[in-house]
């Protein structure tokens, strides 16, 4: 009796293939990448008896430096060990630590840190805000809400944290200690080889590698040198943050200010040229501030001013603000300013050897209007860990390497993008645009269905490419589209 499927016959007539994936626009899908990457977290669970798993080793074992021991150096540093690599982290600092109080972690980069183990390091550190609201600049009242709990769990499979930035670096650099990372600290690199490569420290040692990752921050040297000594360095944007914190025993004094703090939410004024985003850290004894506002002044001049004229210019930005918001402010007993910058996309991330590469700020400072700089950072750890375990041996590494920058860079340029607008999005003055944007965001506010929002968060488009993105995915995906490419044979795609 003949089969139903005439398997022969098949394999000979050529067939349309129907795609493993789709190149456009679509959440049809979704569900197959979530199902798989369950199935693939429950093997794991059931597997991990250690922090590196046997199967996430890569096939070559690279002994590789990376440059800064900030957020997003430890990410790369924690992502590569993990996948069997040797790792040593050369910091200039004299001691490991962040600048600024408050941190956003979102669901693109929980993903991801959850997978690596981390929760444990920060255990009861984190907060989970429920909600974000907009709010109206003058009387506080909400124009935006995106839900956090249970959405965004239940979309993106990934919780959305807030936490102390000491606590996010400590518990990264726990993690990098356990996996074997070794961190020099009081280590200034002063240059770089790029085709030993190797660096040179300020004592004059010299350090050689297979491959150098410069995550040195804004300012970045390893920029300069992946650019062939033309830098293309991040510019003003003719704004600047103060950055503060509150004791929460402090805001339940009065009513007002004891509801904002009543519930881990994120609240977010915006205003004219200015807005104030707030949320609690520290396990929720303490509210954290960014007060982001015009300045066009040169930061050099601003350590001249005493800290009682820096507070003074922070009030009068916010003069005549929801007095709920101003009585917060005026609880800042001390307060740090901070210019924002954003780069351009650079015209590539990896150096002409294909031996040094450059990530996290350093590749694509942002201003923090989506708070996704950092996530950014780990995002690009985790993609460079995995286009790694894709190179089978020293010779294949430039491939590799091209892929992750393909990939980084469309998603960090963007990102960079999305952020300059939220600018754009949150600083109308009232008027018409300020009326038709808040128009557009009352779906939300009433519980009504919408398809689209000027509240990026909200906005169902940018709300799955922003939290749903998988960094490590998206360079399984192009390396099966480049196996394609070639004709090779095809590898199952698995998370
Ligand atoms: C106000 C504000 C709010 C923000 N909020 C968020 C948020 O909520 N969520 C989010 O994801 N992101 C946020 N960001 C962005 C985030 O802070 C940054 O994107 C992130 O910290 C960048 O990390 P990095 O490791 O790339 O750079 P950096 O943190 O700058 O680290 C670079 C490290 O390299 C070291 N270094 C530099 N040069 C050398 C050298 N020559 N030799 C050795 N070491 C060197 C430096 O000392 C430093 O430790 C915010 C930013 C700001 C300004």
């Amino acid at each position: 009796m003949p089969s139903l499927i005439d398997t022969q016959a098949s394999a000979e007539v050529d067939f349309i293939p129907i795609p493993e994936s789709a190149s456009y626009p679509t959440g049809s899908l979704d569900f197959l990448v979530k199902f798989q990457q369950k199935e693939e977290q429950r093997l794991k669970a059931m597997r991990a008896s250690s922090l590196i798993n046997l199967e996430d080793r890569s096939p070559i074992r690279l002994d590789i430096i990376v440059v800064g021991a900030g957020l997003g150096g430890l990410a790369a540093a924690i992502a590569l060990a993990r996948r069997g690599h040797k790792v040593t982290v050369f910091e200039q600092a004299p001691e490991l630590g962040e600048v600024g109080a408050g941190i956003q972690i979102p669901s693109n980069s929980t993903r991801l840190l959850i997978k690596w183990g981390l929760e444990p390091f920060l255990a009861s550190k984190i907060v989970k805000p429920g909600h974000i609201a907009f709010r109206r600049w003058e009387d506080g009242k909400t124009i935006g809400l995106t839900k956090l709990i249970p959405h965004f769990e239940r979309e993106f499979d990934a919780p959305y944290y807030v936490l102390h930035r000491a606590h996010f670096h400590d518990a990264m650099y726990q993690l990098a200690l356990q996996l074997g990372i070794v961190v020099k600290i009081n280590s200034k690199v002063l240059d770089y080889d790029e085709d030993a490569p190797s660096i040179t420290l300020e004592n004059g040692e010299i350090h050689l590698a297979d491959l150098i990752v410069g995550s040195d921050g804004l300012k970045s040297y390893a920029r300069t040198k992946v650019l062939g000594g033309v830098d293309q360095t991040p510019k003003k944007t003719g704004f600047a943050a103060y950055r503060a914190t509150v004791d929460v025993e402090k805001m339940k004094a009065y009513p007002d200010t004891a509801e904002v703090c009543a519930k881990p939410n994120l609240n977010l004024w915006v205003g004219d040229m200015r807005h104030v985003m707030t949320y609690m850290i520290a396990g929720g004894k303490s509210f954290n501030m960014v007060l982001s506002h015009p300045d066009r002044s040169d930061p050099r001049t601003w350590a001249s001013q005493s800290s009682e004229q820096v507070l003074a210019g922070m009030r009068a930005h916010f003069k005549g603000w929801d007095p709920t918001l101003t009585k917060i402010i005026d609880m800042i007993d001390t307060t740090l300013k901070w210019p924002l910058m954003s780069g351009s996309p650079l015209p590539r991330w990896v150096s002409r050897s294909n031996k040094l590469v450059i990530m996290g700020d350093a590749a694509h400072a942002m201003v923090p209007y989506m708070s996704q700089g950092a996530a950014m950072a780990v995002e690009d750890g985790a993609a460079l860990a995995e286009a790694l375990h894709h190179v089978e041996s020293i010779d294949d590494l430039p491939r590799g390497l091209r892929v992750w920058e393909a990939v980084r860079k469309d998603r960090a340029d963007k990102m960079q993008e999305a952020s300059l607008i939220n600018g754009k999005l949150w600083h109308f003055p009232d008027g018409p645009l300020q009326q038709a944007r808040d128009e557009g965001m009352r779906p939300e506010v009433e519980g009504r269905e919408y398809v689209t929002s000027p509240n990026q968060w909200s906005d169902p488009t940018t709300q799955r490419w922003t939290y749903g993105y998988d960094a490590e995915w998206e360079i399984k995906k192009a390396f099966a589209g480049l196996r394609k490419k070639l004709s090779l044979p095809e590898v199952k795609l698995s998370r």
